[in-house]
């Protein structure tokens, strides 16, 4: 490819909206260009990365048996209202009418579509089990599309269903999965880290993990641990209870008058205790139910955890000041466990019982209980891990202090158990004749996020450093002076030569100052940069450079080829280790 005929329009200027580096660098290397709030044009060289990343995918599906299909993206309706998610999906659901009124949406997912392929062509046990995948555009109305490929409203997955006669044969599919995720992501150059996730609305009753690429800019919280292969995304992740520092106490419960008194702070410099003497009584709203929930005053509530707890609520909020006034009789700064109404259902963190004394709201307004035993003086009946864990806590496998990251969420994968076969009743006949549920699970990767993914882990100042494996060409040739009758002669040949040996070249033929076209090159960020002067050229030698390590060395243009050749396939090499 000549640099001259590319269609790779790069700017100086970062685009005002861009608020992550990957999305600056896209834009201004002119890999992309915005259509549309979160919908976006892939140009010459962006395409040939995401095609890179597919080819990486495709390769890795296949070895486990994967079958690549295409699915419509274009969906009826009727399927989406058979597993009910076209009322569950909302407004991130794209949806149109054809002209005979019938509705539809653009695929945000494919459990519907495929599960329907499969109970209608799948019959016996004999053709299980089955991985059918694809590579395609999917759409979702996401309330803030924001940086860049990162969270688009048309963006790219791999998309992989594995259909299982049981739950043995889908832990089988699951386990291949996760493997190959991971030789995946390394082959894409990524530090990542696969972690126990929340199931959300995919849903499912197995497990599921993500893989989160490590970065400042993740939109999700990790933990892991250093001394173990502990991880977890802070939504779902286990806390081991900590029994609190404080001094046991003897003494009766008091009911304290606290005038003025409501948050946590203040009742705690009322009282000069530290605020893990403190129990945070909170009044929740589940559906048409409410719960108090108890946790220490020091921690936060993690409420996708406590959703789980109370079995699983459509919406779930603190209530309102009314509700906490009807059903307790005070502010919602005095609300406590002591004398509530009966039948009002009281959920506390473990570590509440481990609090060797403890301070609570009185369920009248401007009072506190002091002098608390949990023990002794609470009726709690049922406990959950509810909290919200931070770093530096122990690890819930192993016991060591656990890091804490941000993640990109570059893939998931999901046991889905019988959950959409049994809404499609998609089934097989086994050997006895007896029709049973098929077992599923789903497992997607963000092709056009791994892009950004792999951006925002390997940039420098002067722009994007490719890993080598999705680099849009492997080498730029770049004769400093075009008008150089010799310089340009060596330059062309150069090109043919690399390119007969299957290096991916790219030559700057522009008639442009050695500046612009080195800027450009470590914009774009061509692994390897070859520059053709005439001095060096004079002693019979190239410059050759290393976009990651900064390092040049002068070969002798003779040896040239063979030794570029040589670097890719040992660099391409160390990445499929
Ligand atoms: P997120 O929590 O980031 O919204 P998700 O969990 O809803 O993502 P999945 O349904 O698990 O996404 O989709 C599989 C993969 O598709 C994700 O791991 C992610 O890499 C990618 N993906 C999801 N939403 C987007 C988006 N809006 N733009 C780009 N990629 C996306
Ligand atoms: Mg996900």
């Amino acid at each position: 490819m000549r640099v001259s005929q590319l269609l790779n329009p790069t700017l100086r200027e970062v685009p005002a909206e861009a608020e992550v580096i990957s999305h600056q660098l896209m834009v201004k290397a002119g890999l992309i260009r915005k259509a549309a709030a979160g919908v976006y044009t892939y140009l010459p060289l962006g395409w040939r990365i995401l095609r890179k990343i597919e080819e990486i995918v495709r390769e890795e599906m296949d070895a486990q048996g994967g079958q690549e299909l295409l699915l419509p993206v274009i969906q009826p309706a009727e399927l989406w209202k058979e597993t009910g998610r076209w009322q569950v999906y909302g407004p991130e659901m794209f949806r149109l009418r054809d002209r005979h009124d019938r509705e539809f949406c653009l695929g945000p997912t494919h459990e519907e579509m495929i599960t329907d392929l499969v109970r209608n062509e799948v019959r016996s046990y004999k053709q299980l089990p089955l991985l059918l995948y694809q590579i395609q555009n999917k759409y979702r109305d996401e309330r803030r599309p924001r940086f860049g490929l990162m969270r688009g409203r048309e963006f790219i997955m791999k998309d992989l269903y594995s259909f299982d006669r049981d739950e043995e044969g889908l832990n089988v599919s699951y386990r291949k999965m996760y493997d190959a995720y991971r030789r995946i992501f390394s082959r894409c150059g990524l530090t990542f880290r696969a972690v126990e996730a929340d199931a959300g609305a995919i849903g499912g009753s197995g497990g599921t993990h993500e893989f989160m690429v490590l970065a400042e800019s993740g939109e999700a919280e990790v933990v892991y641990c250093q001394a173990c292969d502990y991880a977890a995304n802070v939504e779902k992740a286990e806390c081991q209870p900590q029994a609190s520092q404080d001094q046991p106490t003897t003494a009766a419960l008091e009911l304290m008058a606290t005038p003025q008194q409501r948050s946590i702070e203040e009742v705690a410099r009322f009282f000069q205790a530290p605020e893990s003497r403190l129990i945070k009584s909170l009044l929740y709203q589940g559906d048409d139910q409410v719960f108090l929930v108890l946790i220490r005053g020091d921690r936060e509530v993690n409420e996708l955890k406590l959703n789980h707890a109370l079995g699983g609520c459509t919406t779930l909020q603190l209530a309102s000041p009314e509700t906490v006034e009807r059903t307790l009789g005070c502010e919602a700064g005095s609300v406590g466990p002591i004398g509530t109404p009966s039948g009002l259902k009281i959920l506390a963190d473990p570590e509440i019982a481990l609090m060797p004394q403890a301070i609570c709201g009185a369920n009248r307004t401007g009072y506190h209980y002091r002098h608390v035993v949990p023990e002794r003086d609470l009726p709690i009946a049922q406990t959950a891990d509810i909290r919200q864990i931070e770093a530096g806590e122990a690890c819930p496998a192993c016991g060591a202090p656990l890091q804490a990251a941000r993640g990109i969420e570059v893939g998931q994968v999901f046991n889905l158990g019988t959950k959409y076969s049994q809404a499609l009743q998609a089934t097989y006949l086994d050997e006895k004749g007896a029709e049973n549920l098929i077992h599923m699970g789903c497992y997607g990767i963000g092709v056009s996020r791994t892009m950004a993914a792999a951006i925002e882990q390997n940039h420098d100042a002067d722009g994007i450093i490719w890993p080598l494996p999705v680099a849009p060409y492997h080498c730029l040739i770049v004769p400093v002076n075009m008008k150089d009758s010799e310089v340009a002669g060596v330059a062309e040949k150069l090109y043919r030569e690399l390119t007969a040996l299957g290096v991916e070249t790219v030559i700057d033929d522009r008639d442009e100052r050695p500046g612009v076209k080195f800027k450009d090159a470590d914009l774009v960020g061509y692994p390897l940069r070859i520059t053709i002067g005439t001095k060096t050229l004079a002693q019979g030698q190239v410059e050759l450079r290393n976009r990651k390590t900064g390092e040049t060395d002068l070969t002798p243009l003779a040896e040239l080829p063979q030794k570029v050749r040589r670097l890719i396939d040992e660099a391409l090499a160390a990445f499929r280790e």
